[in-house]
């Protein structure tokens, strides 16, 4: 991989060590040929995987021995037009600490420089037009280096050797505030920036792949205009902070999480509140944790430096659209929403998110792998596209997968190498289809390939079915669980038949009913399906995923007949809508069919009294795991059934489950253990029916998936009774369960399929 300061590296190992030879890069990666004493060539060997640059990692090493030339001296090789190797672009990085040393040394002539950077760190995916990675091809073409920033640029034995968007005050990007009108506010922008916020205004920030709107954590007022100001009711806010000391003063930070914290990638992490903390709660109303992220930018250091606290650090959109990227776009979007504006001008190429990930109390890893800790992507973007995910099988063609239509995102799959794009966003939205179409485009230019598969989902009517077959080439569709089991499959570099649990919302079923309750036993190629959860009506169409009402009426029907709408529950129901939906219930017209978890756990949370509409996805669900988890004591589970069809798959029914919650609410049971029951009833479910088919089929992995499974005690309950149960558990790490993982399944779906 260019630009991640590999050469360079070697130069300076084999310098040191006295060594002679070269390092280049040819069309199969880089090469080294090194020629010196036998203790000291061993001593290279050592090294050179011990002390590699943070930035870059050693896929495969192959050595052999060659007679010795009598070279002298030691030469990074001009690298020839190499074709897919050059290709390979790096993620962008978060500040070294190098970097940051000299940021803060007012010896330093980058000294309070918010654009510092270096080898190891600073801006790639974001700034890249096209390839190859050299500066005319990034943003940064934009300034030109002075010498002295020349010169370090030229110098194999300079840190910044090399280093595409190196700059320093003299020669590059500057940073200037502005009101919310686009006057400039004089001072200095840091310190008059963190004055703003200090006073609890809500300043943009332009960022590595954006904007984010920032206003003080702690403030219930800041936190609340910002939500008003933004459209966004309820759906959890995310905080940076300075550092792990602040960091641990609003939440409960493990090894798990804070390794994943300071990975160069800079996540936003998922961990567990901390009460009592300065943080306000309408940061991240009705969930357990919080979403946290570490400075990972010069500018955020320097911010932080004048002394704030935690701050609410938001994507700066109006909600729902893509993120603003350009100083003028920001000026006019965010008009209403920002009191100021801190800009730059050094160019985003690609908008792009941040990367959001869950990581596993201590406590609840143990039960899935004592010795791997459970952290796995929710969104994955800044700082891990695009690096390629290996995939066991390597395919012979090129597949294109265009995903699903919510989260997506896409993948380019050739050979063992499976790029994955960032999270794009919900493509009904018109901005974001425009990004999804220019993101096929970039990769197929930076990867140097032309697919000549295009993989997508079954759906009929979902926008990346159509773009798909209007491709005009070969087309594979890929049923939407089966996608996501193989999703987790290739990431977990398992190949051949296994039984996989996909715990999700929705998905087009290849008997058109919507699918989300699904034990299937599949290779990449093919599925069936062993077990599902019971079909139960879903009345009310698109609002039946928003009104959790909806969901509980169509099981309780089926339990209790006419009499549903007597649960106490309903009375928080308009009445006409209900009346409507108890005809259609009991009516002759056909309502869809479904085995959604994600209704269902609605369902549960409605009857609990815990949420009566999803304002965001997932909203009742966070809400009923949030409740399970203040349960004070383990519970059993509620009763279940499992059901041999006629049709052929077992049916879980979780009815019985949903009934007795109605009577033991009405009976005074705490709402926490019964969350927490029903939680133990949906994994006991499900873990029964893994292990009647792996009696069947003498099959022993289970691979989870699905966007459920960010359900921490759903997807830790489960994976425990399975590894009881002797099977062997697979669970995502690099990708996400939901959605955003799905072009993965496809791609690989897509590439066994024809190769059989
Ligand atoms: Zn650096
Ligand atoms: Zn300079
Ligand atoms: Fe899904």
């Amino acid at each position: 991989m260019q630009g991640v300061g590999f050469r360079p590296f070697v130069y300076r190992l084999a310098t040191e060590l006295g060594l002679a030879g070269g390092v280049g890069n040819d069309m199969a990666g880089a090469f080294i040929e090194v020629e010196g004493p036998p203790a000291a060539l061993d001593d290279f060997a050592v090294r050179l995987q011990r002390e590699l640059p943070p930035m870059a990692s050693i896929a495969e090493l192959r050595l052999s021995e060659q007679p010795p030339r009598g070279q002298s001296g030691f030469r990074i090789e001009a690298s020839e037009a190499a074709g897919r190797q050059e290709a390979q672009i790096a993620p962008d990085a978060a500040t070294c600490d190098d970097c940051r040393r000299e940021l803060f040394d007012p010896a330093d002539r980058r000294y309070r420089y918010a654009f510092i950077n270096c080898t190891n760190c600073g801006p790639r995916y974001s700034i890249i037009r096209r390839v190859p990675y050299d500066r005319p091809n990034t943003t940064m073409s934009a300034f030109t280096m002075c010498p002295t920033c020349q010169a370090e640029y030229d110098h194999p034995a300079s840190r910044r050797f090399h280093a595409q968007p190196n700059a320093c005050p003299l020669c590059g990007p500057r940073l200037w505030l502005v009101d919310a009108a686009g006057r400039p506010i004089d001072g200095d922008p840091i310190a008059r920036a963190a004055e703003l916020l200090s006073a609890g205004r809500i300043v943009a920030i332009r960022g590595i792949g954006g904007f984010h709107l920032a206003c003080r954590a702690d403030s219930d007022e800041a936190v609340l205009t910002l939500r008003l100001r933004k459209g966004r009711e309820s759906k959890p806010l995310a905080i940076i902070v300075g550092s792990m000391e602040q960091a641990r003063t609003c939440a409960h930070v493990d090894v798990a999480a804070a390794e994943v914290m300071t990975e160069k990638g800079r996540p936003i992490v998922l961990v567990a509140h901390r009460d009592g903390g300065a943080i306000s709660p309408h940061v991240a109303p009705g969930c357990g944790t919080l979403g946290i992220t570490l400075a990972y930018t010069p500018l955020h250091a320097l911010l932080f430096a004048q002394g704030l606290g935690p701050l609410v650090m938001t994507s700066g959109n109006p909600s729902d659209e893509p993120l603003c990227r350009d100083n003028e776009e920001a000026l006019t979007r965010l008009s209403g929403v920002a009191d100021a504006f801190l800009l730059h001008d050094r160019g985003i190429e690609r908008r792009i998110d941040d990367s959001v990930v869950m990581a596993a109390p201590a406590a609840a890893v143990a039960g899935v792998d004592a010795n791997a800790a459970l952290t796995f992507p929710i969104r994955r973007a800044r700082g891990y596209v695009p690096n390629p995910i290996t995939v066991p099988v390597p395919s012979a063609r090129c597949v294109l997968a265009v995903g699903g239509e919510l989260k997506s995102t896409i993948c380019l799959l050739w050979g063992n190498a499976a790029v994955l794009s960032e999270h794009l966003g919900e493509l009904p939205h018109p901005a974001t289809y425009r990004n999804f179409l220019a993101t096929v485009e970039l990769f197929k230019h930076l990867l140097h390939l032309e697919p000549e598969v295009i993989a997508c989902d079954l759906h009929p009517s979902y926008v990346t079915t159509h773009w798909a077959r209007a491709a005009g080439g070969a087309v594979e569709a890929v049923q939407h669980h089966h996608a996501h089991v193989v999703s987790c499959m290739a990431e977990n570099g398992i190949t051949g038949r296994v039984i996989g649990i996909a715990c999700d919302g929705t998905g087009y079923g290849v008997d058109g009913a919507i699918w989300g309750g699904e034990v299937l036993v599949c290779d990449e190629a093919a599925f069936t399906r062993a077990a599902h959860l019971r079909y139960y009506p879903l009345a009310g169409g698109d609002a039946a995923a928003v009104e959790t009402w909806r969901p509980a009426a169509g099981l309780l029907h089926e339990v209790l007949g006419a009499d549903w709408p007597a649960a106490s529950a309903f009375a928080r129901v308009e009445p006409e809508a209900l009346a409507l939906t108890a005809a259609r219930l009991s009516g002759r017209s056909r309502l869809p069919l479904t085995s959604s978890l994600g209704r269902l756990f609605d369902a549960a949370a409605f009857l609990l009294g815990l949420c009566d509409r999803n304002g965001h996805e997932g909203q009742a669900a966070m809400a009923l795991e949030a409740a399970a988890a203040r349960a004070s004591r383990e519970v059993e589970p509620l009763p279940y059934e499992i059901i041999a069809s006629a049709e052929g798959p077992l049916w879980l029914d979780l009815r019985p489950a949903l009934a007795q919650l109605v009577v033991e609410s009405a009976g005074g049971r705490p709402v926490e253990e019964l969350a927490r029951a029903f939680h133990e009833s949906v994994a006991a479910a499900f873990a029964d029916a893994a292990q009647r088919t792996a009696e069947q089929t003498s099959l022993d992995r289970v691979c989870l998936t699905g966007g459920c499974m960010v359900n921490r005690l759903l997807l830790c309950g489960l994976a425990a009774r399975l590894r009881r149960a002797g099977l062997k558990v697979f669970t995502h790490r690099h990708v996400p369960p939901g959605d955003g993982g799905l072009a993965l399944g496809q791609a690989v779906a897509a590439a066994a399929r024809i190769a059989r």
